[in-house]
């Protein structure tokens, strides 16, 4: 509880342990012997988005991918250091992939729903590869629920029945964010996920991060530098110098990061300078 007897009107901060609180500790990735990342820190708390910006190759995707788990399916790929859900680590023994990935979510940078099957279906695939077992009514509901954060529903809530392939790019990525969503993730991770949608699909996809941001924690990889502004709260800027593994060179809350950047080289990328 807050000890601040002169502000009696702020709404207590719930302590670190009653958010969702995702944390990377020391995380290093290899693919076959070449070392690609290097001592990485975060921390991402719910509440907040996390945007990640640099340049390609600095290995912010496949940081993304140990964070749920992924990177371990890539034939060569090791890691070390540890990522902590709530204080425990994904890569303990005795935890689950599956169950992993069901806490942590991810969207990517192409749309990729299943294109002949239909939108509700989309929407529930997930329960099947998390072996959840719903009702026809539960999951009539969680379709809607879904559609309805990731704010596709009206748009399509008189065709359900049709082949994802029916959308729009923009709304075949909303579509995709429902997916995710429908499996109650506390996290999700996103890769770029407007790099291939245009201007209002974007917007569209940025008001959903907004609304999300109480329930989910979110974080982002983004190249676009306005968007991180909009979105985020909090930003991490990664870079892989000539000849060395990628790593943050520098974090912290979005806005001080890009007006009063501490390191010149994070100065010179929000500049755009390089990148
Ligand atoms: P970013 O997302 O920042 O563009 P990546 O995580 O995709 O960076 O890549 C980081 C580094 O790892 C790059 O040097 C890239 O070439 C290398 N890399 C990525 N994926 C693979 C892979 N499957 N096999 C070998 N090297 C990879
Ligand atoms: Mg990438």
């Amino acid at each position: 509880m807050s000890t601040i007897s002169s502000a009696p009107n702020l709404t207590p901060t719930p302590t670190i342990t009653e958010r969702a609180h995702l944390e990377a500790v020391d995380v290093c990735a290899w693919f076959g012997s070449t070392l690609v990342l290097d001592g990485v820190n975060l921390t991402a708390e719910l509440g907040t988005v996390t945007s990640l910006i640099g340049p390609s190759g600095c290995g912010k995707s496949t940081f993304l991918r140990i964070l749920n788990r992924m990177h371990e399916s890539i034939p060569g790929a090791q890691m070390a250091g540890e990522v902590r859900l709530d204080g425990v680590d994904i890569y303990g023994a005795g935890e689950r992939v599956t169950s992993v990935r069901k806490k942590i979510g991810m969207v990517f940078q192409k749309p990729n729903p299943f294109p002949a099957m239909s939108i509700a279906d989309n929407v529930t695939s997930g329960l099947a590869l998390t072996r959840t077992k719903t009702s026809r009514a539960e999951r009539e509901e969680l379709v809607e629920t879904s559609l309805t954060r990731a704010g596709l529903w009206r748009e399509v809530k008189d065709r359900l029945d049709q082949p994802s392939s029916a959308l729009s790019g923009g709304q075949q990525q909303r579509l995709c964010i429902a997916r995710a969503l429908c499996v109650q993730p506390e996290v999700l991770l996103m890769d770029e996920p407007c790099s291939a949608l245009d201007p209002t699909s974007t917007r569209r996809v940025e008001e959903t991060i907004l609304e999300l941001r109480d329930q989910v924690t979110i974080i982002i990889v983004t190249h676009n530098m306005q968007q991180a502004r909009r979105v985020s709260q909090r930003a991490a800027f990664f870079l892989a110098e000539q000849g060395a593994p990628g790593g943050i060179v520098e974090q912290g809350v979005t806005e001080q990061l890009f007006t009063s950047p501490v390191d010149e080289r994070t100065a010179n990328y929000v500049n755009g300078e390089f990148g």
